[in-house]
């Protein structure tokens, strides 16, 4: 199957002993120019790349004071050496957060601290050389950037944003990531990751009017560009063709069609993910925001709805109104952004939707709490809605449910092993040596309750579980989206009747 070895699923968790340089070969392909250009970056290495590494670095430290403020304060308590699913997963020690974190705090150090420049064997500083670039381009692209160290850390140092920093140093120098770069640069030209025009995008939404109503006798509607529509619904581009994520677009059509909204997907902004966030650069995360509200303007809706997506929620609920902001022209009644899982949930509370349960009792489930929503997001308007929402959304959807150990759930949830840009085939050792600790966790809940699928609701961790899970001798089709199981549970009320369907006999 692969040319490495899956990680042995263990009953009690085991810290794992070092194995030295054990992931340093792993690496993701490099951007070529022709992803570099179109995001603003040089399209290869340039000349006096240590110069403008440095120079990069200490302009972030000056603007994100954060940053600074994590790179001066480690005091190498170890607290969060063993916390990191890449470190648990591979054993390789420049993956414990630390060691990460250390691999650009030595450079900053050299050129910006006091002690660094005068007696830099003193305190670790080292030059800025090919050697410690080659390193950064290995294992900054062996973090998702999930931030579960940042919990256990006693000063919330939050390694995910040195990651980000790193990134975006090493697309200022030219030497940026293939995967994310041409992602974006696809965004910028199309509209979505996938590089789906509009007449493709239409032709897909039309074929899913067709096989919902031949299979519910319903005519739920998948609008496209439809001005005047209350509701915009900005998705993943996942949720148009991905198994099991079609099914889960497929829910929250059913939910607005049983609510009566009048609403709509845009072919402008037929994107939610955001992967400028990936590569740390807050300007090409703006100029993606900023097609959200041009197709809101365009569209004039009075709402916007984001889909089941991890990231892309984060960078909806941390900064859409910083950089796509003021929403003035929504209605003011409804959060901007609102989750589609709050939505559906709100419908639940008012009593709004019905439910056949016994449609999911083939199923037997269990919730992964997906990183960016755990840990950068809330849901609802109450702390932790983002835990209770879509866990209250499947038990009423669901007879069968059970967690998976504390201590991988809600804010220590472990990481899908594919997230902040990782999800892409040069990395597939990494994915699955990290998918390792989420998979002991499902495996436990497996043996102890016959638990037989995952839910999510994140793009990513579909995707990452639907390709890691056969690793681990688990199905492919285990993992399931939130509103699939809204989906094959929903009473639509405009359903014919057995009756009806007698008499058409
Ligand atoms: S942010 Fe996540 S992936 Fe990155 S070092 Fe911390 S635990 Fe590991
Ligand atoms: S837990 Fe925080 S302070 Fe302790 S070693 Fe890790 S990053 Fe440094």
């Amino acid at each position: 199957m692969a040319d490495f070895e899956t990680p042995e699923l263990k009953e009690i968790p085991i810290i794992p002993h070092i194995k030295e340089g054990s992931m340093a070969h792993s690496k993701p392909y490099v951007a070529k120019a022709e992803f570099q250009e179109p995001l603003g970056y040089p399209g290869e290495l340039v000349d006096n790349w240590e110069q403008v590494a440095v120079e990069k670095l200490g302009e972030l430290t000056g603007k994100y004071r954060a940053l600074q403020v994590f790179l001066d304060t480690c005091v190498k308590c170890g607290a969060c050496t063993d916390k990191c699913h890449y470190y648990l997963g591979t054993s390789d020690p420049k993956n414990m957060p630390v060691a990460r974190q250390d691999l650009l705090r030595k450079v900053y150090r050299r050129y910006y601290t006091f002690a660094g420049k005068y007696f830099p064997k003193l305190v670790g500083a080292v030059d800025m050389t090919k050697e410690v670039l080659d390193d950064w381009y290995s294992y900054f692209h062996q973090c998702s950037q999930c931030r579960r160290c940042s919990v256990y850390c006693p000063y919330g140092i939050d390694t995910a944003e040195i990651s980000m920093a790193a990134r975006e140093i090493m697309d200022a120098v030219g030497m940026g990531q293939k995967y994310c770069n041409e992602i974006i640069a696809k965004v910028f030209k199309i509209g979505n990751n996938l590089g789906l025009p509009e007449p493709a995008l239409a032709d897909t939404l039309e074929g899913l009017e067709e096989e919902v109503e031949e299979d519910t006798g319903v005519p739920v509607k998948f609008p496209l560009d439809v001005k005047g529509a209350d509701i915009l619904l900005v998705t993943p581009s996942a949720d148009f063709f991905a198994e099991p994520h079609v099914d889960g677009l497929i829910g929250y059509a059913k939910v607005f069609h049983e609510a009566g909204a009048s609403w709509t997907l845009s072919s402008y902004a037929s994107e939610a993910a955001n992967f400028g966030m990936f590569i740390g650069s807050y300007e090409n995360m703006r100029r993606i925001s900023r097609r959200v509200r041009k197709a809101a303007q365009e569209l004039g809706v009075k709402r916007i709805i984001f889909g089941e997506c991890g990231h892309a929620w984060r960078v909806a609920y941390a900064f859409l109104n910083t950089y796509a902001g003021p929403w003035d022209f929504l209605d003011p009644n409804y959060p901007v952004p609102q989750h589609i899982c709050e939505y559906t949930y709100d419908l639940i509370q008012e009593g709004k939707l019905k439910f056949d349960k016994s449609e999911n009792d083939h199923l037997t489930l269990t919730y992964h709490d997906s990183c960016n929503v755990a840990r950068a997001t809330r849901m609802g308007d109450k702390p932790g809605g983002q835990f209770t929402i879509p866990r209250a959304i499947i038990k009423a959807t669901c007879n069968n449910y059970y967690d998976m150990p504390e201590d991988t759930i809600g804010e220590a949830t472990f990481c899908c092993g594919g997230g902040g840009g990782l999800l892409t085939d040069d990395l597939m050792e990494l994915r699955v040596k990290g998918a390792m600790p989420r998979m002991q966790a499902y495996k436990t809940v497996v043996d102890d309750h016959g638990v037989t699928h995952l839910a999510a609701i994140c793009a990513i961790c579909k995707t990452q579980f639907a390709k890691v899970m056969p690793y681990y001798g688990f199905g492919m089709t285990d993992v399931v989206s939130v509103h699939q199981l809204v989906s094959e549970a929903i009473i639509l009320s405009d359903a014919p009747s057995d009756d009806d369907n007698d008499d058409n006999e």
